[in-house]
């Protein structure tokens, strides 16, 4: 063979071949085939540059319609676009174009030969050929086919004429099962396409560093990898990853953080995929390769004593998220024991824990105490950086609320009891903690039982969105008097406290009555008792015994726990508290008979 293309003619037994769609890859093939002694005697194709391939490739092809090339050759070459090839051969098909015994091939990569259906029941032999090279669409490719791996898929029974067609174009068959030919294509690509971008990402940072011509520079290094992946697959890996070099490899990460952080993402990826394929094939001690995943994670890096950093903007926060497992802890700010609770656990069960700082107009009534509720914004970060914090993101309202064209809705669980008393309260929450998830990404979320009502709510939006947060609660934390720790109790008088410790003795002593055995509604009418004998100076609101996911009454079935709330205001300040119930039944040591009603 030597690239000569004039057609060979008026020789028996030759196939006339048609191509539809002459772009680069059909015009080769067909000047292969050509090559082989078969006669090219139909092209179709549209744009320019296939009227001219047609020209110089297949210099006395005559150029008609696609409908017309199929009637009129042997062996049709659909070489049309990937995309386009289901609907031209349902098309080719309605037209009639396909004869019987016609041989019709396509050479998309993805596809086998269920997409030329409509040409086998025709009566048309259907194939896939799939050269594996490169095309330029020039004669310079015939001598590229010379050896080049060819794609088949057909019916067994056709497979040694697709083999001999290949041979005869002067490539080596590679028989493929029409069921592998998405995953042979997506090799295809994640390795021979995937590599350009490989390589020019490492030749634009080489240009970074200053390296001028990053081709020549890397070409010997390049080659040498290529030749020993395709001899030796995995165990032709030297480098970091290969020595178990954690070390490197961090520094690596850490210096593409701050030079490129674009590519940190695709080089992180690469680095993991090395690692696991060098220990599962035992290049690498599995020790060896936890370092250094851990270190490929170790951004920003995770050091005990980094400190705390305060951040004001999303922008500025973002910066500071790593992929590591994060939860939120949400704080109108003035922290107490209460929030440090949350933090704590947060510190227990999460790599990173930001803490946000914002007091959140929107769920504040005109007549609530949004302009006088306390913030300590300085003494605040003194507490969370003692407990090591990693980010206290303390927005203005301006940072979070740009616009606000779209909000949450609570719904009906959101009109009772708090609700009913704080019209919007609940809305206004829910859309900033929605904002605050957004803008912080959580794994997990941490809320005190403290606000039942809201941890209800905003688990209820999780679940109903699908917001795939993990929402943790945690127990409320009290003072030495058993006054439930809040940012308010600060309004209160010395008098006032005092009174107010009737709201925790009544939660109290319904929480006792339940523990002695007593069913709900004795319960519920115990806690009453209790607050009516010794409330002075406060205002009852409500005191129920309600379903703790629902908010609605606690229906009396001693399976459910309950939720026994309380809020009262004490001089203008609204004051809450509530304990889950469990119920004691006969067979967890309970007295039957005082439980039923
Ligand atoms: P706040 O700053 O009042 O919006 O509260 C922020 C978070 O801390 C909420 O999840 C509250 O439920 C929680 N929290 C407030 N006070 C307490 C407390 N005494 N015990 C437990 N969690 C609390």
């Amino acid at each position: 063979m030597d690239g000569d293309v004039t057609p060979v003619t008026h020789r028996p037994g030759r196939l006339r071949i048609g191509v539809i769609g002459a772009g680069r890859v059909g015009a080769v093939l067909a000047a292969a085939l050509q090559r082989a002694g078969h006669r090219v005697t139909k092209a179709s194709g549209a744009s320019p540059a296939s009227q001219e391939r047609i020209e110089v490739m297949l210099p006395d092809v005559e150029v008609v319609d696609p409908d017309q090339v199929s009637r009129d050759t042997d062996v049709v070459l659909v070489t049309v676009p990937d995309d386009a090839l289901e609907g031209l051969v349902e098309g080719l098909a309605q037209l009639g174009a396909f004869t019987p015994g016609q041989i019709v091939i396509h050479t998309a990569g993805r596809y086998g030969v269920e997409v030329l259906k409509p040409a086998t029941d025709s009566g048309a032999i259907a194939m896939a050929i799939h050269p594996a090279m490169t095309f330029s669409g020039t004669s310079v490719d015939l001598g590229r086919i010379e050896g080049a791996p060819f794609a088949i898929t057909t019916s067994p029974g056709l497979l040694p004429i697709a083999q001999a067609l290949v041979v005869e174009m002067g490539g080596e068959p590679v028989v493929l099962g029409d069921a592998a030919r998405h995953v042979y294509h997506a090799a295809m690509a994640h390795g021979a396409n995937h590599l350009v971008t490989l390589v020019s990402q490492a030749r634009q940072l080489l240009e970074d560093a200053g390296v001028e011509d990053s081709a020549t520079l890397f070409a010997p290094l390049l080659h040498a990898a290529l030749e020993g992946a395709l001899t030796r697959g995995d165990h032709a890996l030297t480098g970091p990853i290969r020595r178990g070099d954690a070390g490197t490899v961090a520094a690596h990460v850490h210096a593409l953080a701050s030079h490129n952080p674009q590519m940190l993402p695709t080089y992180r990826e690469l680095a993991r995929a090395t690692v696991s394929r060098a220990a599962n094939k035992d290049l690498i001690t599995t020790k060896a390769a936890m370092q250094i995943l851990d270190a490929l994670d170790d951004y920003p890096p995770h050091d005990e004593h980094a400190g705390t950093t305060v951040v004001h903007t999303v922008e500025e926060l973002h910066a500071l998220l790593g992929s590591s497992r994060r939860g939120v802890v949400m704080t109108m700010g003035a922290l107490h024991e209460g929030h440090l609770e949350l933090v704590r656990q947060a510190k227990r069960e999460v790599e990173q824990v930001v803490v946000t700082i914002f007091v959140n107009p929107l769920q504040f009534g005109h007549d609530e105490d949004l302009d006088t509720y306390p913030r300590t914004l300085e003494a605040d970060t003194e507490k969370l950086r003692q407990l090591g914090v990693d980010i206290i993101f303390a927005p203005s309202v301006e940072e979070i609320y740009p616009q606000q064209r779209v909000s949450v809705q609570a719904g009906e669980m959101g009109a009772v009891l708090e609700g009913a008393a704080r019209p919007g309260h609940f809305d206004g929450m829910l859309t900033v903690v929605n904002k605050l998830l957004g803008i912080t990404r959580p794994q997990v979320a941490y809320f005190g039982q403290k606000d039942a009502q809201q941890l209800a709510l905003v688990k209820a939006m999780v679940a109903d969105l699908n917001m795939g947060v993990d929402i943790r609660s945690v127990p409320i934390v009290r003072d030495s008097d058993g006054l439930a720790l809040s940012s308010r109790n600060t309004y209160l008088t010395p008098t006032q406290r005092r009174q107010a410790l009737v709201i925790p003795r009544t939660i109290e002593a319904g929480v006792k009555a339940a523990a002695d055995g007593a069913n709900p509604r004795e319960v519920l009418a115990l806690a009453r008792r209790e607050f009516h004998a010794e409330a002075h100076g406060i205002e009852l609101d409500y005191l129920v015994l309600v379903d703790p996911d629902t908010m609605q009454p606690h229906d009396g079935d001693i399976t459910k726990p309950g939720l026994l709330a309380i809020a009262a205001m004490v001089g203008t300040t609204r004051l809450i508290d509530n304990a889950v119930i469990e119920w004691l039944t006969p067979d967890r040591g309970g007295l039957g008979a005082t439980v039923e009603e």
